[in-house]
């Protein structure tokens, strides 16, 4: 284990930028070391100067490494699209040393025993640390309660996922009385996909009626529709509030849904809710140039949605980002609207892309580590991860904030191959990166030879 000092640094985190010194012990950060406290000669304690390496950062930014709470590895099941070795390198490449597995894969992980094979399928082939939701079904509330009895250090899985509506993976909650069951679980974080099923089955049959087999991706956003999203929201939000649920609302799309959110914190303040870069970036207008490329559930909203989703992105309605990294292979998309399946893959540029608007937005660039990091650690229970602090994790990204790149084919570390960022210009790129104090990526590029990502603990 090696003793680092990154010196120069502009060290980042939810409450601070400040030039800086960071020193890494072992597997864990040993000491910061702000400039302006050393100017006024009261540094805490001395900075270590025997027997570490010094690292210039020559002014780059140092933040947690990332924490994305919403990805879809496509292990067990569909591995010809993606797997836990090609996407979490990927996701390390993004400056992401921390992911959480969403349970929509084949066989769907609705059971302990499944979680626990999707751990022994991740373990050695994980190139960031990684943790899985459970699934929730009509049935299964049950066995969730039964498992929480462990206790928080138990915990076998981060949180439990609830699709209020259907998407790819067919674990449709739809009985009142398991939702009402699973919303009232203590102790544990609800994540929800609201869209509303019995609205999107109508627009599709219109939209089918009018169309045949020909449906224009131009649609997707008419037949996903703001009401059925809308409708949704609000029905996850008044059960929440009712039952005091810790409620994490997934890839809010809409400018109602931000509005309603932000009433919600009010009366249960256990209510969050995150969206991904896609929304931040793209417009429905996009598909009609990239149609299926940006076929995603929830679907891209307005240019006005867009504009409110950066808001809450400034003033904190927006907790946390999720890159909702979902691939699909090209020869999956090239398929006529209804066969086309819905998701991008994205983890590889999620960091970047959401610091490009915040710098396009004059966004404090102190909600980054915030919404990457610091609020999901906290959310999940994460032990050891997401602040930097001395005596946590040392798992570290760099960024260069004054360089720009353009996302090209070849750049692209994803099993398919491909991205709907292609051609798009971000600031930001990830630099170095280093998980449990060791450098695993240089001027971006892997620098060690195999995994060495672990299982995520509770507090
Ligand atoms: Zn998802």
């Amino acid at each position: 284990m090696g003793r680092y000092l990154l010196e120069n640094a502009t060290i980042l985190t939810g409450e601070y930028m400040e030039e800086g010194i960071l020193s890494v012990d072992g597997d864990r950060i040993g000491g910061i070391w702000l400039k302006k406290d050393l100017k006024e000669g009261t540094p805490s304690s001395p900075i270590p100067s025997e027997g570490y390496e010094r690292i210039d950062l020559g002014g780059k930014i140092l933040l947690a490494g990332g924490i994305d709470a919403h990805v879809h590895f496509r292990e067990p099941g569909m591995t010809g699209k993606a797997d836990f070795f090609t996407e979490s390198r990927a996701a390390l490449l993004g400056g992401i040393t921390s992911v959480f597995d969403m349970p929509n894969t084949n066989p769907p992980t609705v059971s302990i025993e499944a979680v626990r094979d999707k751990k022994s399928m991740a373990r050695g082939r994980s190139w960031t640390d990684y943790g899985f939701h459970i699934g929730a079904t009509n049935s299964n509330a049950g066995i969730i309660t039964e498992a929480l009895r462990k206790g928080v250090s138990g915990r076998e899985f981060a949180a439990v996922k609830v699709f209020m509506g259907s998407s790819t993976g067919n674990m449709l909650v739809d009985s009142e009385s398991a939702l009402g069951e699973i919303f009232s679980l203590k102790d544990v974080r609800i994540l929800v996909h609201c869209e509303d099923e019995a609205t999107i089955r109508e627009n599709l049959r219109k939209a089918c009626e009018q169309y045949g087999e020909d449906i224009p991706f131009t649609l997707h956003p008419v037949i996903r529709s703001r009401k059925a999203c809308i409708r949704s929201t609000a029905k996850a939000l008044e059960t929440a509030i009712a039952k005091g649920t810790a409620l994490h609302v997934l890839h809010v799309t809409t400018a109602e849904e931000a509005e309603m959110i932000r009433a919600a914190k009010i009366h249960n303040p256990l209510i969050t809710a995150e969206t991904s870069a896609n929304y931040l970036l793209f417009t429905d207008a996009d598909y009609s140039s990239l149609g299926a490329k940006v076929k995603c559930n929830p679907s891209v909203k307005s240019s006005r949605d867009r504009e409110a989703l950066r808001e809450a992105l400034r003033d904190g309605v927006i907790d946390t980002i999720g890159s909702d990294h979902a691939p699909h292979l090209l020869s999956e998309k090239d398929a006529p609207y209804r066969k086309c399946p819905s998701g991008v893959p994205s983890i590889q540029h999620s960091l970047p892309a959401v610091f490009t608007v915040c710098m396009e937005e004059d966004i404090p660039l102190t909600r980054i580590p915030s919404l990457f990091s610091e609020k999901a650690a906290s959310m999940f229970g994460i032990s050891g991860k997401g602040f930097l602090r001395p005596g946590m994790d040392a798992d570290l990204t760099v960024i260069d904030k004054d360089a720009i790149f353009t996302v090209r084919k070849e750049d692209l570390a994803y099993k398919c191959g491909w991205s709907p960022y292609e051609g798009m210009t971000f600031s930001a790129p990830v630099q170095t990166v280093f998980l449990h104090g060791e450098k695993v990526v240089g001027d971006g590029h892997i620098t060690i030879p195999s995994p060495t990502g672990k299982e995520l603990l509770y507090r």
